[in-house]
């Protein structure tokens, strides 16, 4: 299995690309800017990518969407509960520099339970809110791409509009607690991290119920 970290943007944003070695089959996950640099590296992985899938729908995972998807051919996949960003993603992207970015279009709006096949990879869609109404983590085995849920040490922001802090407390309690130890966490800004530390460590998440 193929999990590639490129960082993005100048709000220095993760986009991840896996992919299954088998069959070739590969998605990209939240590409929040450079566009080019992220098509030229599913290239030199040899990936064919249908899938564009987010975390969620705030500016710095989304603006290099629209791009990515129309040079791969892929489709864009997005939880409902985002839709409310999707029109500003343009002037907000001049606020914070990321340059070239388009508003995009979602072709297929994510659930909870989703289960989404790259080859002979699945990716599993756990609604996760708090952050963005719409936010979820992407499960792929071990693997869990968490956007803004979570950070090593620290959690997201509540402040932005359609954010709740009770509501990300909740999240964290009820699907990132709940996840084996060994889960690896690929946030979407610095470092992966894992359950068992962030259990440990996290001091949002000390006196949650699993902790
Ligand atoms: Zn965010
Ligand atoms: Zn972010």
């Amino acid at each position: 299995m193929i999990i590639e970290k490129l960082v993005v943007s100048p709000l220095q944003e993760n986009c991840y690309i896996v992919g299954d070695e088998e069959t070739h089959a590969g998605a990209v996950i939240d590409p929040g800017d450079e566009a080019a640099r992220i098509i030229t590296r599913v290239a030199e992985l040899g990936l064919t990518v249908r899938h564009v899938i987010n975390t969620h729908g705030h500016v710095d995972h989304i603006s290099a969407a629209q791009d990515i998807k129309e040079a791969l051919g892929a489709k864009l996949y997005l939880h409902p509960g985002d839709t409310m960003y999707l029109d500003e993603t343009v002037e907000h992207a001049k606020m914070f520099g990321i340059s070239g970015a388009r508003a995009p279009s979602v072709d297929v709006w994510l659930n909870d339970g989703d289960a989404i096949a790259i080859g002979k990879l699945t990716i599993t869609v756990i609604h996760a809110p708090g952050h963005s109404p719409g936010g979820c983590l992407l499960q792929l085995g071990s693997d869990v791409f968490c956007g803004d849920l979570i950070f090593a040490g620290s959690i997201g922001r509540t402040d932005l509009p359609g954010g709740d802090y009770e509501t990300i407390l909740e999240s964290l309690e009820q699907k990132i607690l709940t996840l084996p130890d060994d889960t690896r966490l690929h946030p979407g800004h610095g470092p992966a991290t894992t359950v068992a530390v962030e259990r440990q460590y996290n001091p949002f998440l000390q006196g949650l119920g699993a902790a």
